[in-house]
This record gives structure tokens, sequence and C-alpha cells, in this order.
């Protein structure tokens, strides 16, 4: 029997590793992960690289193990050079994409209306979303966390009509802690997925079955504490979901 929020270990692998590396990568990971993938009561899921979608889809074809995109373009077609569709996508037999990461925001200039956008024309193509919101650290300082993973959580799924509840995960990704080594304690981390829930459920969305991911420098050694929270069912990994044995115990999180 799966809980109404089944865990969800999420390794967002960026722009690393050749088809070869990811190959080897999941390999290991299938392997070291079999009775955990079998037993289905977490799910896991890691996003390569576009170049390696295709390769990576095909090696996890047949497992439970989910592999998603990350990125996408919200047109189906057309003359827009470089871009990724989210039908080409799921023509891959990828299931999800992730949107609105703080570097898709930041360094490419990404704004809540595209990852609107984005959001929905993934959803209408039967792709789960990963929904990246989070806090820069002069806006954590300045007291607006809350008001600001707020308002990019309205502007993705105010009015939007879900079939099911696991159609969208949220990703509470405080940028101050991404990549940084400085993760966000358990509270802190579980005072903005409380706030993220209850304002997830204002929206008319139904927040007791969505899954909030938490996700900034999560590894094998601070997983246990941040899972341990009410509110956080999963976490989004980057630095530690490219070494199987890390990726693998926080998989194996004990909470
Ligand atoms: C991320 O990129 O989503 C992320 C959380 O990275 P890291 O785990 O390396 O902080």
């Amino acid at each position: 029997m799966t809980t109404p929020r089944r865990p969800l270990l999420a390794g967002n692998w960026k722009m690393h590793g050749t088809r070869a590396e990811a190959l080897s990568l999941v390999e290991g990971l299938l392997g070291r992960l079999q009775g955990q993938l079998a037993s289905g009561t977490r799910e896991v899921l890691v996003a390569p690289p576009f170049t390696a979608l295709d390769a990576v889809a095909r090696l996890a074809a047949g497992t439970s193990l989910r592999v998603a995109a990350q990125n996408c373009f919200h047109e189906a077609r057309g003359a827009y050079t470089g871009e990724i569709s989210p039908a080409m996508i799921a023509d891959l037999g990828v299931s999800h994409v992730i949107l609105g990461h703080s570097e898709r925001r930041e360094i490419f200039g990404e704004d809540d209306a595209q990852i609107r956008r984005k959001l929905e024309a993934a959803l209408a193509q039967g792709l789960g979303v990963i929904l990246c919101v989070g806090e820069t650290l002069a806006q954590r300082d300045g007291g607006h966390t809350v008001a600001v993973v707020e308002g990019q959580t309205r502007a993705a799924l105010e009015g939007l009509a879900l079939a099911r509840p696991d159609q969208v995960t949220l990703a509470y990704e405080p940028i101050w802690a991404i990549g940084t080594g400085r993760v966000a304690s358990p509270a802190q981390a579980q005072e903005v997925h409380a706030a993220l829930r209850a304002c997830v459920g204002r929206l008319g969305q139904p927040a007791k079955q969505m899954r909030i991911l938490y996700g900034g420098s999560v590894k094998p050694d601070n997983v246990d504490g941040l899972m341990a929270q009410a509110d956080i069912d999963g976490a989004l990994v980057g630095g530690a979901s490219l070494e199987v044995e890390a990726f693998a115990r926080i998989v194996e999180f004990e909470a």
C-alpha cells in the first residue's frame, strides 16, 4: 500500500555526461537499487541531458526508474531553432520534465509567464512536471521567501485544471542552497513547504496529494533530517545524483 504522497527522489544531472557516462550511471543505479525499484515504495527519477535521454529511456524501459527532461519549449513544432517540444520528449518514452529550475530562470531569463506556457504544453502532452520555485539569498534576508515562492507557485498553478494530483510535483529549491553545499535546515525547509502546501490548497489544487520536494545541496548525510519533515515528500538532487552510491543512499533515506 503506498501512501498518498509516495516519496520521490529525483536526480538532476544538469549539463553533465556523455551517453556512455549516462548509461554507466544508470546501469549502476539499476543494479544498486534493484530491490528498492522493485518494491515501488519510493519513486526514483533521473533527468539526463537531452543528448542522453533516448539512451537512458531505453535502458530504463521495463523498470520503474522514471526519466525526465530538464526543460522543454511550449510550442509543439515550428521554426524554433534549438528548442525541443514536449511531444519530442514524450516520443522518447520519457515521462517527466523539470520546469522553472532557478538556473533556467536566472541564466536564461525564463519568467513565470513562459514557465506557465511550458507547464501547460507539457501537461497537454501527458508529461508529469516537476516545477521548481525558490528564493535568492537577498530575498530570504529581506524576509520575502514565502511571498516569492507563493508568487511563483500561483503563476504556475492558478486556474490550472489537473486530471491527477501527481501530474505536478513542486520542488522548493532555495537558490542560495543549490550547488553551494549550504543546505536549508530541516526546520527552514519545512516552514516553506508548509506554506507552499497551504498556497496550493488556496489555489484550489489537491494540496494533500501534491508532492513537494526539497532541493539544494541534498547529500547522504543530510537527507534523513529533511525527509523526516511532515511536508517534505522527496528531494531534487543535483551534484550528489551523479554518483551511484551517494544517490542510492539518498533514495534509501531513513526517516
Ligand atoms: C539542483 O540543481 O536542482 C540542485 C538541487 O543541485 P544541488 O543538489 O547540487 O544543490
